[in-house]
């Protein structure tokens, strides 16, 4: 019987491929191996996806999410577990009727269990496919977000070489455009296009980039998008309802809108962004929305949003959209937990209040936290996931980590000539106390 705290039935139905073509389990790891030696090795630049389906790294993969050591790359959802929040393993799990409630009982009875024990009776090898693609497909962004990466926006590359953060020589090159990265694409689609059921694309910012055009025309063209769940996530700077017409054509379609703040810091931290036309566009999206059509708000806690999340958190209540968080675990310096005790209990009683307000609603073993049928569940759980995470004990280097944001921001706001004093007061004076400036 594999633990309960650890088994996640990813590697055995869906495949994530970063920006540069290296394989990764799911969108939700943490340290990808994207730009590593290691990922110049299992690359679709180099091998085809059914190669490095039954390859030694994912039939390791398979074993360790049967055996007892946590992966170090899966520390987002062990985070999320430790706080109470739905991590996408208690989500992806569920998809293979396994619950962590009735854990031994509904592994037992799994409509895949015969898959796992296969995989653990053959050195990880399986006798699945994968029905879910995790694709980026390219990086051209608008934005320049403060915990993005520059191999996920354009900005963030020509940004991180005028700071010296990264080598003005360096170059980015996208697997999509690489001939052999794209064949092997093509030829997996071409072979198993009609096998997939849930296709979910990131960037970059989708609206600049062709080649989530492809992949949306592919499915349409071949008769197949009726049997797919579509699924992208946008910054909401654009007007994304030329895409409803197609989007209509699929099974389900579920839109991820990326946001972190209701008020200025919003626009701090995803620069380049207005945060008061992204909320008119929002509510654009959902005035015009399909139905076949789902949003969530997705955010990414940290030490630059969580003091004004409330705000965020009701107004997601109030528009009736879910949110889901996927709690920041890099960069290090930007992580929640850093912020200080007294600033921790003024965030707690923003959320106690929202909390009070929510009604009650009942709760099920299939629940789904992005489900807006249920969103005072929702919205109550985020309420509660982020009281638990107030209440986790500050790490001993929380001034040392803090020491660096402080260092980062005054750097990075220097050269784009602003000032975090002009976004949010509490923040610009706690990190005024580690060295921060600005311009
Ligand atoms: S444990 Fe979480 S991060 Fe790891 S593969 Fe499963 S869903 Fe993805
Ligand atoms: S919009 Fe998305 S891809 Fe672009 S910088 Fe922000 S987080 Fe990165």
């Amino acid at each position: 019987m594999p633990n309960s705290k650890i088994f996640c039935n990813i590697p055995w139905y869906e495949l994530n491929i970063n920006m540069d073509g290296s394989f990764d389990l799911c969108g939700c790891q943490n340290d990808k191996i994207l730009g590593t030696p290691l990922g110049e090795v299992w690359n679709i630049k180099k091998m085809t996806i059914d190669e490095y389906w039954h390859g030694a790294r994912m039939r390791e993969a398979r074993l360790r999410k049967l055996g007892n050591e946590p992966d170090k790359m899966c520390r987002m959802c062990q985070a999320k577990d430790e706080i109470g929040y739905e991590s996408s393993r208690k989500k992806e799990i569920m998809k293979s009727a396994i619950f962590l409630e009735s854990f031994e009982r509904s592994y037992e009875q799994s409509p895949n269990y015969e898959q796992f024990k296969y995989s653990e009776d053959n050195q990880g090898e399986t006798k699945t496919f994968p029905h879910s693609l995790h694709l980026n497909m390219g990086f051209v962004c608008n934005f320049a977000c403060r915990m993005c990466n520059p191999w996920a926006s354009s900005r963030l590359q020509t940004e991180f070489k005028q700071l010296g953060w990264e080598d003005r020589k360096k170059k980015y090159t996208h697997w999509s455009d690489d001939e052999t990265g794209w064949k092997n694409f093509t030829n997996y689609l071409d072979k198993n296009g009609d096998k997939l059921k849930v296709i979910h694309i990131i960037g970059g910012e989708v609206g600049f980039i062709p080649k989530f055009d492809y992949v949306l025309d592919y499915f349409i063209e071949r008769d197949l998008s009726h049997d797919v769940n579509f699924s992208f996530t946008i910054n909401a700077s654009i007007d994304y309802t030329k895409y409803f017409e197609k989007l209509a054509k699929y099974k389900r379609v579920e839109i991820g809108i990326s946001i972190e703040s209701i008020d200025e810091m919003g626009d701090y931290i995803r620069q380049g962004g207005n945060i008061k036309e992204i909320l008119k566009n929002i509510e654009k999206l959902k005035s015009s929305k399909t139905e076949n059509m789902s949003f969530a708000i997705r955010t990414v806690p940290s030490v630059l949003s969580l003091p004004s999340y409330h705000k965020l958190v009701e107004w997601s209540w109030n528009m009736g959209i879910p949110i889901d968080n996927s709690l920041l675990v890099n960069p290090l310096w930007q992580q929640a937990y850093l912020l200080p005790d007294s600033m921790m209990e003024q965030i707690r009683n923003n959320m106690q209040r929202l909390l009070e307000k929510i009604p009650k609603q009942q709760s099920t073993e299939f629940f789904n936290q992005k489900d807006a049928n249920k969103i005072n569940l929702t919205i109550r759980n985020e309420c509660e996931s982020i009281i638990n995470l107030t209440m986790k004990k500050r790490p001993d280097h929380a001034d040392e980590l803090l020491e660096i944001c402080a260092e980062k921001l005054d750097q990075w706001d220097k050269l784009k000539k602003i000032n975090l004093k002009d976004y949010s007061k509490e923040l610009f004076e706690l990190l005024s106390k580690y060295g921060y400036q600005g311009a």
